[in-house]
């Protein structure tokens, strides 16, 4: 950051009251700069705006008051802590205030001294108030100055940094730190009216000592809107290069192969497939390059819908690549869209790792040929020796599979395909802004008719016999079940054995007349494969696996899944491995077993009520906050968004985007004047990131 707009780079050691001894403990903390120390804003504060008369204080009461010190001592008690008290009187009368353990205030509080003191009215002997705070305003015979209220803030502290050194070291500084963010404004004033946000340095002032909790949440409204709109500044650059930067493929419709393909489905697209079709092929038809997310329950028909975009590639002359995380998924696809191809005369390819020589020499012939044909596959698409001649347009399937290179590899071929990717993991839009600001958005909310949702059950551990039962009889009848149990800690280790050991319990005296097999995150990926082929096979009756089932494999025998310490996953996740079950037409059950508590049981009662995916991710960010859609890197010190809070900051998010958007698109690298300070700061917050993403 240049001199230029302030002096905030200036070491944290040079503030005053500081120092190089303080300034290590500072830096322990992450205070490094006044910059950080600015950023370091009180994580509560304690209302002390309005004052009551003592008269007023009632045992039970949280109340403010000013008076001064009639008389003051310290009692000892019978245990031997040491209580200090004042007698404080007002116009309205006289009340005690008593600070156990703390003898020492008698060298600090004088008689006659003017305080003011918030804190809980008890009885004891009588009313008193046990203050958590209080301020001198003044000296024996000294004016009261007009006693107002005040709002006590409190800083994240830490044993080195003690809450008092925080608030001296802002007492000293404060007015310095907010004069130069002044210097970092960037909003003019139309915008920030607009906005209906404050000025930078009012909305630091407004953290630091507010005057009333309004103001607090106006300062952390200003702060949010700047958060948001860097990181939409990242992904607006990023949105550019990928799309506009240079031209990708304007795509011509002739229906010679959708036309067919719509007249020989089985069904009709939902008003949601129609929809999002309708907006992936306006992407695909421009001479802009399309990068588009589409997300939509498990079963929601995004299939089809990719599908339908890949005909529109063909039909203009080019190749369409499908990229699944694994193999399972990748043949399922050929096979389910092989079927519904059939019937029009083309034929899918396959590229996986495990292809015979053969096979993918053939594919790999007819992929460099450039033919135009669909292909499906696993990351093997994305290797070197995979050659496409005309590749128009590439679909991802599960998205956040794949790492963000490796969703960005296939688009990054020199014909500069048009790129869809698809998750099944709904989120909320806001989330999805947040998260994915360089893609644009698809959501298909609504499910194909017909299917019924799966009956679920929260059941206790001591319900277990019966739950059992109800397996078994399934079992007895042909069906298939699934016992699930969450990472039980953070340790592969620990999940591996909760895992395995119920495997041997439920496989050895619980169901020893039934096929048994296990699935966890430690099995190779061939490994993993091979028993999800077993039961897709129905070589087995039951089978008990962590969290890793596969997302998106159909088994439609599968008609029960039990998930165990069901209270310690997020209802996103619970949503996710319910639908495993109910894929076929038979009646399918969801149990949850979780321990009694109130709060555990009223969560799950979300997913009997509803089996939206987009309501339910919705409720899980209410409930469990936005640091879990972040993932548990992005926790602690520095999270992504420390200001914002997405599930009421929608419209501020909004107004980032098309802002962040309106800007990069005038002016793609920000290197005009006026974007000047905008770039600076952008570096300063994000400079790592941008290099990571080319657009640094
Ligand atoms: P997703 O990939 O979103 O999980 P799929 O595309 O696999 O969902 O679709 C799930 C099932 O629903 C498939 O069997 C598919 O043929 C069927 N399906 C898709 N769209 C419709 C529709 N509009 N009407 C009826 N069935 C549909
Ligand atoms: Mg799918």
């Amino acid at each position: 950051m240049g001199q230029e707009f302030s002096q905030l780079d200036t070491p944290i050691q040079f503030l005053k009251g500081v120092g190089p001894r303080r300034a290590q403990a500072f830096g322990s903390m992450g205070i490094l700069t006044a910059r950080d120390l600015l950023y370091h804003v009180p994580r509560r504060y304690d209302d002390a705006s309005e004052i009551h008369p003592v008269a007023a204080a009632e045992v039970g009461m949280d109340v403010t008051v000013v008076g001064r010190v009639r008389s003051k001592g310290t009692v000892p008690t019978r245990s031997g802590l040491r209580i200090f008290q004042v007698v404080l009187q007002d116009d309205s009368g006289m009340i005690t205030c008593a600070w156990p353990g703390q003898p020492w205030l008698d060298r600090r509080i004088r008689k006659g001294d003017l305080l003011l003191m918030t804190g809980p009215v008890k009885f004891y002997h009588g009313r008193q108030i046990h203050p958590r705070e209080f301020i001198l305003l003044g000296r024996e015979g000294e004016e009261d100055g007009g006693r107002h209220g005040t709002i006590f803030v409190s800083y994240p502290a830490s044993e080195e940094v003690p809450q008092w050194i925080l608030r001296r070291v802002f007492a000293r500084n404060l007015d310095w730190l907010l004069s130069q963010a002044r210097g970092e404004e960037y909003l003019p004033e139309e915008e920030r009216k607009v906005l209906g946000v404050s000025s930078l340095d009012r909305a630091l002032a407004s953290l630091h000592r507010p005057a009333s909790l309004e103001e607090v949440e106006e300062g952390r409204r200003r702060l949010a809107f700047d958060e948001l709109f860097f990181l939409q500044l990242v992904q607006a650059q990023v949105r550019y290069l990928q799309t506009e930067a240079q031209p990708g493929i304007p795509f011509l419709r002739t229906n010679r192969l959708i036309r067919p393909l719509y007249q020989s489905l089985p069904f009709q697209l939902t008003e949601a497939q129609a929809r999002v079709l309708q907006e992936i092929y306006a992407d695909m038809a421009s001479p802009r390059r399309m990068n588009r997310l589409l997300q939509g329950d498990v079963g929601s028909g995004k299939t089809v819908v990719a599908l339908f975009a890949m005909l529109l590639a063909l039909e203009g002359g080019y190749q369409a690549a499908l990229m699944a995380p694994t193999e399972l998924l990748a043949e399922q696809h050929v096979r389910r869209i092989g079927e519904m191809l059939d019937p029009l005369g083309v034929q899918v390819l396959l590229l996986t790792g495990s292809l015979g020589a053969s096979d993918r020499r053939r594919t790999l012939a007819t992929l460099a040929e450039g033919e135009a044909c669909p292909v499906v596959g696993t990351h093997a698409l994305i290797q070197d020796s995979v050659d496409f001649q005309r590749l128009g347009l590439v679909v991802v399937d599960e998205q956040h599979r794949f790492g963000v290179r490796q969703r960005m590899a296939l688009g990054e071929k020199e014909s500069r395909p048009d790129v869809l990717v698809m998750s099944a993991t709904p989120i909320p839009r806001s989330l999805a802004m947040a998260l994915y600001g360089d893609l644009d958005l698809s959501i298909l909310d609504q499910m194909p008719p017909g299917r019924k949702p799966v009956e679920t059950l929260v059941k206790y551990p001591r319900n277990r016999k019966e739950i059992y039962r109800f397996l078994d009889r399934e079992m007895e009848n042909g069906r298939q079940a699934y016992v699930v149990y969450p990472l039980v800690e953070d340790s592969e280790k620990v999940d591996l054995r909760s895992a395995s050991e119920e495997h041997r319990r439920l496989s050895e005296e619980v169901f020893p007349h039934r096929r048994v097999g296990l699935l966890h995150g430690q099995l190779r990926a061939e490994e993993k494969d091979s028993v999800m082929r077993a039961f897709l096979a129905r070589e087995l009756d039951l089978l008990v696996a962590t969290t890793v089932i596969e997302v998106g494999i159909d088994v439609s025998n599968a008609t029960v899944m039990v998930i165990e310490h069901a209270e310690r996953f997020g209802l996103s996740q619970l949503h996710q491995l319910r639908g495993r079950v109910g894929r076929g037409g038979a009646k399918s059950t969801c149990i949850l077993v979780s321990e009694p508590g109130e709060l555990a049981r009223e969560r799950l009662a979300v997913l009997k009520r509803t089996s939206d995916g987009f309501e339910i991710a919705q409720a899980d960010l209410e409930i469990r906050g936005q640091g879990d859609f972040f993932g548990p890197q992005q926790h602690g010190r520095d999270p992504i968004l420390r200001f914002a809070d997405l599930s009421r900051d929608e419209d501020l998010l909004r107004q980032a985007q098309t802002r962040a958007r309106d800007r990069v698109a005038r002016d793609p690298a920000l290197e005009s004047p006026e974007n000047h300070k905008v770039r600076h700061l952008l570096e300063a917050r994000h400079g790592e990131k941008m290099r990571l993403f080319g657009v640094g």
